[in-house]
């Protein structure tokens, strides 16, 4: 038998439904924002991640899906690597969403010199090679942000504030979600801060793990991330970001963290939170929905030096991005779903093989005028056509057999009442809207 790839799953049914759900709410919260939508494509070249990402990251070290087509990959073979290919040719699965929006608006020009900031979300699958576990797919959804142009703190908060109420508007309990922040500095406070940690890991270099040392040289700031518990100790001493801002970098997150508290928003500082992907700068924040054993739902910062990387001009950014899969296992952690029950619709029940025809249009017309519709189409009995219109959770029935045939008309059921009414056919499907409210 056919199987999917480990890491992957199938969307259909409730799980389906949960996915459109989630959608459907960022659609409405985020428009009222001033968001637009954005689809990129699924393949980038490698370097707009590479870019954009870092190099030195897990995600585009070991995580990154390449693409090659058969050609391609023949070509490859034959020249023994694929140190020939230029850049266009070598491609890869987009392991998150910012660096494609990125890409896009620096080759769409979405913010000439003194435009209005570009708002622009996004719910798309995305790839990493990971070993899969719960909540960790090789394939999974994530819905995200991105605002580019603006600098401005009350941008961060509105972001923030935005991220907490869609967690919200999809039924968390907003007293189970720990939304942590932090501030990571800009280039300049950043790169000495880095240095410290670099310097501050190699005088611990006996107590830490060999994946730690490494990072100490490509990026030290990782090593707040190590699972491993003794690593986790040692840097419980280590310089921390926020003792090392640059002045402006701390009056931005002092104004964050007053409009936060403006709003009345819960939030824990947390000094160790620097996030996987080189590219942030100043805010970066990440949600934690307490005891599901997911980890994080979600998460985002600044970047106010990504537009450059990929080639723009200087132009700031700030965005989240949010995970589908892990958003659904934690809502059911809390009780809840995110699934929406299965859509109602009406069943035309056909009493005889006579009245197919008398059946087939019935259901056109119903379909035509918006109405979700079904017939039968293996030759049932009428009690067996009345159980599936049952199971399929028909809240109306149509009936047509050869009395209905013979007077122009059609029996109209509603399921929940009982009650039946024989109606001429050229109203019947009024009287079925009418039922259906
Ligand atoms: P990140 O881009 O790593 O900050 O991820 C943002 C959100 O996407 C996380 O908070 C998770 O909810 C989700 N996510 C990240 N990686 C995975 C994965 N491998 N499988 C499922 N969800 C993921």
């Amino acid at each position: 038998m056919a199987q999917r790839i480990q890491g992957t799953e199938d969307l259909v049914g409730g799980y389906m439904r949960a996915w459109q759900h989630m959608q459907d709410v960022a659609r409405e919260l985020f428009g009222a924002y001033g968001f637009d939508q954005i689809e990129t494509p699924a393949i980038e070249q490698v370097d707009t991640f590479v870019h954009g990402i870092g190099a030195s990251t897990d995600v585009v070290r070991k995580e990154m899906f390449r693409v090659f087509s058969g050609a391609l990959m023949e070509r490859i073979l034959a020249a023994g690597g694929e140190g020939g290919l230029k850049a266009r040719q070598r491609m890869a699965l987009r392991p998150e969403g910012t660096a494609g929006v990125v890409r896009a608006a620096v080759e769409g020009n979405f913010v000439p010199q003194g435009a209005a900031p570009a708002k622009l979300w996004y719910a798309e699958a995305m790839f990493r090679g990971e070993r899969p576990q719960r909540g960790r797919l090789r394939q999974f959804h994530q819905i995200g942000v991105e605002v580019l142009g603006a600098p401005d703190a009350a941008v961060d908060a509105e972001c923030v504030i935005m991220l907490m109420e869609f967690y919200r508007r999809l039924g968390f309990d907003a007293t189970k979600l720990q939304l942590r922040v932090n501030s990571m500095g800009d280039a300049s406070c950043r790169t000495r801060y880095r240095e410290r940690v670099r310097t501050f890991i190699l005088a611990h270099r006996d107590e830490m793990c060999d994946d730690c040392l490494e990072r100490a040289d490509i990026n030290p700031l990782r090593a707040f991330d190590c699972k491993n518990e003794r690593c986790h100790e040692v840097m419980r001493d280590a310089p921390l970001v926020t003792d090392n801002l640059c002045d402006d970098c701390e009056a931005h997150y002092a104004q964050v963290k007053a409009y936060l508290d403006e709003a009345g928003l819960a939030y824990v500082e947390d000094p160790t939170l620097v996030r996987g992907l080189d590219y942030y700068t100043r805010t970066v924040f990440e949600v934690d929905a307490l005891a599901s054993g997911v980890g994080a739902i979600g998460g985002g910062g600044r970047y106010d030096g990504l537009m450059e990387l990929e080639g723009g001009k200087p132009t700031p950014g700030i965005g989240f991005a949010v995970g589908f899969e892990r958003i659904a296992l934690a809502l059911a952690a809390q009780g809840g779903t995110l699934e929406t029950p299965a859509p109602g619709c009406v069943y035309v029940a056909c009493a005889a093989p006579e009245q197919r025809q008398a059946v087939f249009s019935a259901t056109l017309a119903l379909r035509q005028a918006g109405v979700r519709t079904e017939a039968d189409y293996q030759g049932r009995s009428l009690k067996s056509q009345f159980k599936q219109a049952d199971r399929l959770r028909a809240s109306v029935c149509v009936v047509i057999g050869a009395d209905e045939v013979a007077t122009a008309s059609v029996t109209v059921r509603d399921m929940r009442t009982h009650e039946q009414l024989l109606v001429p056919a050229a109203e019947f499907v009024g009287r079925v809207r009418a039922l259906l409210g």
